[in-house]
């Protein structure tokens, strides 16, 4: 099957393609669409067939659910019940938005996107363009990053090509997504509690819910995650081994500079990701380098993270060394993301002062 491209400009859209698209979405169809975070591979959440077809499109293994978009808080009783109070307060602060919700699933949501469980994760994006698909197609979209399983999440439509071209019938191309990381995943089943972070950060969260644990199966110490890779290995990851240095700025550069010049020894291509401030101290070397941007401005990192992993791929890298970018904001995203590109390979360096 051909996959049949629609650009969509999202400040001008176009309502055939938007009403081409979701007529695809209810016959069984899938599309790809952007969203605020990264582009999703949409069905129909209430088609149990369509939902299968994202499983087998994505290779994506059954015990991983998916999550539900709608295009309003007000359709939320199609697809959730038992929906504590809590949950008009967070869609008023963060709907349309980064935030994906778990709670008790709704009888008409087929087991298929839950993974077969009796909680179903729910988001409201924000980017115009998903926001017609799911108008004009009147159901709730189940979707998933438009990524293969394990791979990197995708951030434009060459990068959903490039993993399910002939896999699915749509793809809505409406350029670069802004967010970068996918969404966060807050759990409101019981004790509220951050299943993944991501593109709101923890901080915004405990503004209004105050104090929260972050979930042990996403941020795992280095130690931990050497116990249990398979926890985390294939997530996210790049096609070249990372590795992720964890530290002061000068102590990070340090250990990852002279770790790459012993690659570069050994006649192994070795890609940098580093931020802006970086650069100075690696001039002049004849390194593979890929700059997020400031290390002082996460947004412009989360945005460029995907896309320069992907870079340092095709550019032949055949191991990644990055750096890390703090716990504060949307560092913490931004950290979760490459320690599972990492798959347990992190370092943590001390302080230059503590090393003589
Ligand atoms: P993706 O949209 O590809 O980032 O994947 C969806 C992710 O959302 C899953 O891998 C889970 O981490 C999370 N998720 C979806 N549904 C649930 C759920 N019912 N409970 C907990 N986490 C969920
Ligand atoms: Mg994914």
């Amino acid at each position: 099957m051909a996959t049949t491209v629609f650009t969509v400009d999202p400040t001008a859209i176009n309502g055939e393609f938007i009403q081409r698209a979701a007529g695809v979405l209810l016959s069984g169809g899938l599309v790809a669409f952007p969203t605020e975070t990264v582009y999703g591979l949409g069905a129909n959440a209430l088609d149990a067939l369509a939902v299968r077809r994202i499983f087998a499109a994505k290779e994506r293994p059954a015990y991983d659910p998916l999550i539900v978009h709608l295009v309003d808080v007000a359709d939320l009783g199609r697809v959730a019940r038992d929906i504590p109070p809590l949950v008009s307060d967070m869609a008023a602060h963060f709907w349309p938005g980064p935030l994906t919700l778990v709670l008790p699933r709704g009888a008409d949501v087929p087991l298929e996107v839950t993974a077969g469980g009796e909680t179903v994760a729910v988001r409201v994006p924000a980017h115009p363009v998903a926001q017609a698909l799911i108008c004009a197609a009147g159901v709730p979209i189940a979707a998933p990053s438009a990524n293969r399983f394990g791979r990197l999440s995708p951030t434009c439509a060459a990068d959903v090509l490039a993993d399910l071209d002939g896999r699915i019938e749509v793809l809505l191309d409406g350029g670069p997504t802004v967010v970068g990381v996918e969404s966060t995943v807050l759990s409101l089943v019981g004790e509220p509690v951050i299943l993944r972070p991501g593109g709101v950060s923890r901080e915004a969260l405990e503004a209004i819910l105050g104090p929260l644990t972050v979930s042990e199966r996403s941020v795992l110490p280095a130690e931990d995650l050497l116990e249990s890779p398979g926890l985390l290995l294939q997530h996210y990851a790049p096609q070249a081994p990372l590795v992720l240095y964890i530290g002061t700025p000068s102590a990070m550069r340090a250990a990852y500079l002279s770790e790459a010049l012993r690659y570069q020894q050994s006649q192994t291509l070795v890609g940098l990701l580093v931020a802006d401030e970086d650069l100075p101290f690696l001039a002049g070397q004849d390194l593979l380098v890929e700059t997020v941007g400031s290390a002082e401005d996460l947004e412009t990192v989360a945005r460029r993270l995907f896309s320069a992993l992907r870079a340092l791929d095709a550019a032949g890298a055949e191991v990644i060394l990055a750096r890390d970018f703090g716990v504060t904001g949307l560092g913490l995203a931004i950290r979760d993301r490459l320690t599972r590109a990492a798959g347990g390979r992190v370092v943590e360096v001390p302080a230059l002062e503590d090393v003589r």
